[in-house]
């Protein structure tokens, strides 16, 4: 192939060049820094995913008796109390989705280093889905912000737990570990 395309602006260069025409960005492929970056960030991801889901996400201090809860226990509370659409999109943001996104990186990561070849546009679209589905990820901590917001008006005691922070940690590097993922390597591979 003579042609390769600029990560950043998305430019055709002759293969030959270092840097890009339009946009001087880097144009060579490393695939093994690329997939180094992507599984330590994955890797991370996994670990503050434990305390997202073990500590509390939210506490409060009702008539002074402190309470804490953590995801699973909120969606629980949720459903018992008949909020089923906010218990099911809480369980799917929290609990499905994230699951979901190692799962589907780590086949990627794998596919990428065992430069497999099958299905290859169902897993550049599996791509394409994660980095799109990234930032919705944070809905839980953006409802945990909400709910700060709205009990501190009623005179309830409420703050974020370590595990909101450990939630939006996890979010983030989910997000950094699909962004270092150079899927020119996928086509690149798959071609020869
Ligand atoms: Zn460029």
């Amino acid at each position: 192939m003579r042609y390769i395309r600029c990560n950043f602006c998305g430019a055709t260069n002759l293969r030959s060049r270092d840097l890009c025409r339009r946009c001087g960005g880097k144009i060579a492929i490393n695939p093994k820094s690329s997939l180094q970056t992507a599984f330590a960030f994955l890797v991370a991801a996994i670990i503050f995913y434990i305390p997202a889901n073990i500590y509390p996400i939210l506490e409060t201090s009702k008539f002074g008796t402190p309470e804490a809860s953590t995801i699973l226990e909120g969606v629980i509370a949720m459903y018992k109390a008949g909020d089923y659409p906010v218990a099911m999109i809480i369980f799917i943001a929290s609990v499905l989705i994230p699951i979901l996104k190692f799962i589907v990186l780590f086949y990627i990561l794998f596919s990428l280093w065992r430069k497999k070849c099958k299905k290859l546009e169902q897993k550049i679209w599996l791509y394409h889905l994660i980095e799109f589905t990234g930032p919705w990820s944070l809905i839980d901590v953006f409802v945990v912000v909400i709910l700060v917001a709205l009990i501190h008006f009623k005179n309830i005691a409420i703050i974020p737990g370590i595990g909101a922070t450990s939630f939006a940690l996890m979010v983030v590097l989910t997000m950094i570990s699909a962004l270092s993922i150079d899927v020119r390597v996928l086509g690149e591979k798959c071609e020869r």
